[in-house]
């Protein structure tokens, strides 16, 4: 099935950096994200992981670096424990 992206979101960081972003979507796949039943990357594969953050977080891409210190798409969640065995 062809994943038709005619649905409109629109997003804006909460913070006062003015980012905004209208991204374009399956309705029925941010729907799925919406609901819980799939996670984002599964329901938007589609949208980069700088757009998927401002969905999630609520802030750019540029906002959540700063937050987070990653400016890449290492997950924040994931934390070396020893550089050494
Ligand atoms: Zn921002």
């Amino acid at each position: 099935m062809e994943t038709v992206r005619n649905y409109r979101v629109f997003a804006n960081c909460y913070t006062s950096c003015g980012e905004s972003e209208v991204l374009l979507v399956c309705e029925s796949d941010f729907d799925d994200w919406l609901s819980g039943s799939k996670l984002i990357q599964r329901a938007l594969p589609y949208l980069s992981a700088g757009q998927r953050e401002l969905l999630i977080s609520g802030l750019c891409e540029e906002c959540f670096g700063r937050v987070t210190g990653f400016d890449d798409e290492r997950p924040s969640n994931v934390i070396k424990l020893a550089d050494r065995a």
